[in-house]
C-alpha cells in the first residue's frame, strides 16, 4: 500500500514513522498508509514555511484568489470521491461527508473572493498635513492544529483564510484522520502554490503538534480540539507571546417550549443531538424542556430513535455511522455508565453497543430523560451519541438552565413566540444562537465560534477571519 507523505518546501517527505489509517465502519480496512513527523521533520515544515513568507506576503491577490479558487472548484467536482474517504476514514455517512466536502469548497471560494477584497482605511490626522493609513498585514507563519471530527471542513476553514491574507502555513490534523487533509495538500500543490507556502506535517500532537508550539518561527497557532488540550496551546503560546485561538469543546443546549411546533422540536433535537454520531462541538447534548410539553416530546424523540438505522457510514440507508475509534467508544460507555447511576436518571432509550455485519464502533443513542443540570452527564463534554432531558416549568428557567454551563458555543430554542425567541437571541450566553433550527449546522461565510469555555480569541470563518490572520498596522506620513 502507497505511503502519503508529508509535503514540505513542496516536496512529498517521508517521516520516521507511519500510521495506518483505519475504517471504524470495519476496523478490517485500511484506508490507507500514512507518515508520521518526528519534531526535526517540523522544524524543517516550519523553517520552510518562514522561507516562503516574504514573497507570499508581497504575493498578487489574483494570485491567491486563482489558487484558492482553484482549490476550490477541484474540492467541489471531486465531493462525492472525498466525501467518501471522509466518511471511510472518520465514520461519519456518506451524505455528510459529501456535505462537509463541499462545504470546504465554498469556504476555499470565499476566501478566493476576500483575496481580491482586503481594504484598508485613510483617515485625517488632528496635526495638519499628516495622513493616516491603516492597513492589515498578515502575521507570518502559522500553525494549525485541528481536530478529528470535521476532516475536511476545519482544515479548509483555517488554511483559506491563513492563505488568502498572505501568511504561510504549517498544518497538523488530528492522527486518526489524515486523509482528507492530504489531499487538501495534494490539492494545493497541483493548484500552482509556490513551494513552502503550505506544510503538512502529519503525526502525533505530543510530537508534531508540541514542535510547532515549541518554534520562535511559529507567529500564530489556531487550534480546534478539546479544552485539555486547547489550555495547553493557550499557556505554551502565552509563554513566547504569540497569538492564539481556540476553537474547543460544548454543552449545547437546546430549549424547547411549551409553544414549540412538536415536529420541528424532534427534528431539531434529534438532528442536533445525534446526526454525525453526536460527535459535534455543536450537537444538542441537552434537551431542556417545558414540562407542558415534555412528555410529547420524549414520546415523539424515541419514537424517531427507533427509526434511526446505525449501520456502516457508507451504506445506503445509514443514519448513524460508528463511532470514531474505540478510545471515544469507551468514554462514551463510561459516560453511560455514569448516567444510569445518577440518582433518578434514567436511560430512556438507547445506550447499547450494536454488532453490525463488519467489525466497527457502534453505538445506540443513548436518551437520559429525568436529569437534573448539576450531574455529570450534564455538566462534561461526552462527545458521542449521548443527550439528555432536562425538564423546566418555564421559559425563565430554561433560559437559566441553558446559561448555567461552563461552555458557550451553540445555543438552540424551538418556540413559534416572537416574544421568547427575542429573549433568548439576547440573553442566551452562547456564539451562535439558533431559533427553531438544530444548534449544529452553520454558514460558511459568517463568523463561527463561542464563549466561556468553549472559544478563546477571535473568531472563525466568515470576514471576522481577517482579525486572527491579519495583524493591523497604523502609519503617518507629511508628504
Ligand atoms: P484533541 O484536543 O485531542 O486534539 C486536537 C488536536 O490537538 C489534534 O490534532 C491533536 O493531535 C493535537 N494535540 C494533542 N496534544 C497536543 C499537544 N500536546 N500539543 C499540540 N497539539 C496537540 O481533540 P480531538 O479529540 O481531536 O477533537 C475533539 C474535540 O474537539 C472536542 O472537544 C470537540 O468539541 C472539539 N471541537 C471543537 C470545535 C469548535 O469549533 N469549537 C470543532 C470541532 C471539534
Amino acid at each position: 500500500m502507497d505511503l502519503h507523505q508529508n509535503l514540505i518546501g513542496g516536496e512529498w517527505t517521508s517521516g520516521p514513522d507511519a500510521s495506518e489509517n483505519i475504517n471504524p465502519s470495519n476496523t478490517d480496512d485500511v484506508v490507507g498508509r500514512y507518515t508520521r513527523a518526528d519534531a526535526e521533520q517540523t522544524r524543517q515544515a516550519i523553517a520552510a514555511a518562514k522561507a516562503a513568507s516574504y514573497s507570499w506576503a508581497r504575493s498578487n491577490p489574483m494570485q491567491r484568489h486563482n489558487i484558492l479558487q482553484a482549490a476550490a472548484n477541484e474540492i467541489m467536482a471531486r465531493s462525492k470521491e472525498l466525501g467518501d474517504l471522509l466518511a471511510r476514514e472518520e465514520g461519519k455517512t456518506l451524505a455528510e461527508g459529501i456535505g462537509e466536502a463541499g462545504r470546504a469548497a465554498q469556504i476555499f471560494s470565499f476566501f478566493a473572493g476576500e483575496a481580491l477584497r482586503l481594504a484598508g482605511e485613510k483617515l485625517p490626522s488632528i496635526r495638519p498635513g499628516v495622513e493616516i493609513e491603516i492597513t492589515r498585514e498578515p502575521m507570518g507563519v502559522i500553525g494549525l492544529i485541528t481536530p478529528w471530527n470535521f476532516p475536511i471542513a476545519i482544515p479548509a476553514w483555517k488554511i483559506a483564510p491563513a492563505l488568502c491574507y498572505g501568511n504561510t502555513v504549517v498544518m497538523k490534523p488530528a492522527d486518526l484522520v489524515p486523509g482528507c487533509a492530504w489531499a487538501i495538500a495534494d490539492i494545493l500543490k497541483r493548484a500552482g502554490l509556490p513551494d513552502g507556502v503550505f506544510n503538512l506535517v502529519m503525526g502525533r500532537g505530543s510530537v508534531v503538534g508540541e514542535a510547532i508550539l515549541d518554534s520562535r518561527d511559529v507567529d500564530a497557532v489556531s487550534f480546534t480540539g478539546s479544552v485539555g488540550t486547547g489550555k495547553h496551546v493557550a499557556m505554551k503560546c502565552a509563554e513566547n507571546m504569540r497569538k492564539v485561538q481556540l476553537e474547543m469543546g460544548g454543552k449545547n443546549p437546546l430549549v424547547v417550549l411549551d409553544d414549540a411546533n412538536l415536529g420541528i422540536a424532534v427534528d431539531c433535537a434529534v438532528n442536533g443531538a445525534f446526526f454525525s454520531t453526536g460527535q459535534r462541538c455543536t450537537a444538542s447534548s441537552r434537551l431542556i424542556v417545558q414540562e407542558g410539553i415534555h412528555d410529547k416530546f420524549v414520546d415523539a424523540c424515541i419514537e424517531k430513535l427507533k427509526s434511526l438505522v446505525v449501520d456502516d457510514a457508507r451504506k445506503d440507508g445509514t443514519h448513524i455511522g460508528p463511532v470514531v475509534d474505540q478510545k471515544q467508544l469507551d468514554t462514551d460507555m463510561n459516560y453511560i455508565e455514569i448516567g444510569r447511576t445518577e440518582d433518578n436518571a434514567k436511560l430512556a432509550w438507547g445506550g447499547e453497543r450494536l454488532n453490525r455485519g463488519t467489525p466497527g464502533f457502534y453505538l445506540q443513542p443513548a436518551l437520559f430523560t429525568e436529569t437534573t443540570n448539576d450531574m455529570r452527564i450534564n455538566r462534561e463534554e461526552i462527545f458521542g451519541p449521548v443527550a439528555t432531558v432536562i425538564r423546566v416549568k418555564d421559559y425563565d428557567e430554561a433560559l437559566a438552565t441553558a446559561n448555567d454551563t461552563p461552555f458557550g458555543l451553540s445555543s438552540g430554542i424551538c418556540t413559534s413566540s416572537l416574544k421568547y425567541a427575542s429573549d433568548f437571541k439576547r440573553n442566551a450566553e452562547a456564539g451562535m444562537v439558533m431559533v427553531n433550527l438544530p444548534t449544529a449546522g452553520v454558514d460558511p461565510h459568517v463568523p463561527f465560534g463561542g464563549r466561556k469555555g468553549s472559544s478563546y480569541g477571535p473568531r472563525e470563518q466568515g470576514r471576522y477571519a481577517a482579525e486572527f490572520y491579519t495583524t493591523v498596522k497604523t502609519s503617518y506620513l507629511l508628504p
